[in-house]
């Protein structure tokens, strides 16, 4: 296996060991299944590394972003996936930065230890796809209760969390109005049957997603994260956060692929030599290395901004942008490496290899990270 960075040494070991008792057969079974990896989660939330993100006084073991992007690069060079319990590291952000203190110290504490789960983040609507300021579920406010109608898509483990942050629109007017927009932490626990209803999506890779409807929820006032109509700005504060973790993720599939494609590359003999020794195969895997060391250097500056607090937008989208280009090359690479046997479930390149597709897509489509280079700092009209 091929070292490339070395920081945070322990974390990646500690992470590495855990991995190993979750080899790549349990990802296998489980996405023939469809099944959530609910043992793998447990363990990671017990040994304290899905709450690395939260403050020590809150029971989290406040480490910071780069820690979390090696924690989620080693599970996916492990073979492994970290969509099942990557949205807590995150969405805890908006709940720690904008929150209240009530909410505060009534949920972080038990996120931390593992007793309350928050892992479904509800901004995505059928007809509002990447536009999302065009969202209709409504919130309306009577008294001190807010009553929810509307219905998510895409809302990935909600039936394997307890806590939602959801997005709703509670400006009276149906327009595309960020100031229109509020975001809700609510436990949906015993509304679940009742006033929530959760429909699984099943997808071409195994990731819990569902289609929510909520039905005249009825919420207290208290559930509001930090001032009514700017939600919307919070969850673009959040973003960079996202992008980062994610990008974290495709550099680990990049290397779990580059792995792969060396290991084959050199032990299978045809024409009495490896294939290995054949440019055609080395190249491709050569320039996808070369694209993932590139896509790293940026993530590693892009989560020391973010560490030191500062202006990180530039380098969390570029680093996910390159990064899921990365191990997409990366992937292509390794299905060409092992040829027919790519296509055989028991050597988990398929497996992988439409996992890592879906970083083109979400979270943020690789368009919609060029339209905010193009935007923001190319200085380009806005195309949309
Ligand atoms: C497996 C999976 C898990 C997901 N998990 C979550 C989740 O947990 N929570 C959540 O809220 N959402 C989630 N999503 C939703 C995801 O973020 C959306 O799929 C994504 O935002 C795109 O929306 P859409 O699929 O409706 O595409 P559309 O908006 O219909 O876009 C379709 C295509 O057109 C392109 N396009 C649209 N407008 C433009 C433009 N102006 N310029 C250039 N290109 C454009 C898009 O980039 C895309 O390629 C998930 C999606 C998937 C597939």
């Amino acid at each position: 296996m091929i070292e490339t960075n070395t920081d945070w040494q322990e974390l990646r070991i500690g992470i590495k060991g855990i991995c190993k008792y979750y080899p790549e057969s349990y990802w296998q079974e489980l996405d023939r299944e469809r099944k959530y990896p609910t043992d793998f989660v447990k363990k990671l939330t017990k040994e304290g590394y899905l709450s690395c993100l939260i403050p020590e006084k809150y029971g989290g073991s406040g480490l910071n972003m780069r820690a979390a992007s090696v924690i989620l690069e080693e599970i996916h060079r492990s073979g492994g996936n970290g969509a099942a319990c990557h949205a807590q590291m995150y969405i805890m952000g908006s709940l720690l930065k904008h929150g209240s203190d009530e909410l505060k110290d009534k949920y972080l504490h038990k996120i931390a230890n593992g007793t309350i789960r928050l892992q479904a983040f509800g901004v995505t609507e059928p007809s509002s796809g990447t536009d999302t300021l065009s969202i209709k579920t409504k919130a309306v406010k009577n008294g001190k209760k807010y009553k929810i109608n509307g219905q998510k898509v895409w809302t990935s483990r909600a039936e394997h969390s307890d806590l939602i942050l959801l997005l709703a629109r509670t400006g009276k007017d149906n327009h595309k109005k960020r100031e229109s927009l509020s975001l809700f932490l609510i436990d949906m626990r015993k509304h679940i049957g009742k006033q929530i209803f959760i429909k699984p999506i099943r997808t071409m890779i195994n990731h819990s997603t569902t289609e929510i409807f909520f039905d005249n929820l009825e919420i207290d006032e208290d559930c509001l994260i930090g001032e009514e109509g700017k939600g919307f700005d919070y969850i673009l504060d959040g973003l960079n956060a996202e992008r980062l973790l994610i990008a974290s993720e495709c550099i680990g599939d990049a290397k779990y692929f580059v792995d792969k494609s060396i290991e084959y590359g050199n032990q299978r003999e045809v024409f009495n030599r490896p294939i290995g020794k054949n440019q055609a195969i080395q190249f491709p895997i050569a320039k996808a290395y070369s694209r993932t060391l590139a896509a790293e250097l940026v993530l590693i500056k892009g989560c020391e901004l973010f560490d030191k607090k500062k202006q990180c937008g530039q380098e969390a989208n570029i680093s996910k942008l390159l990064a899921a280009e990365a191990s997409w090359e990366a992937a292509e690479a390794t299905m060409q490496t092992f040829g027919g046997f790519a296509f055989s479930e028991e050597y988990n390149i398929e497996r992988k290899y439409r996992e890592t597709r879906l970083y083109q897509i979400a979270p943020v489509s690789t368009n919609m990270i060029l339209a905010y280079i193009s935007h923001k700092i190319l200085g380009f009209a806005r195309s949309y």
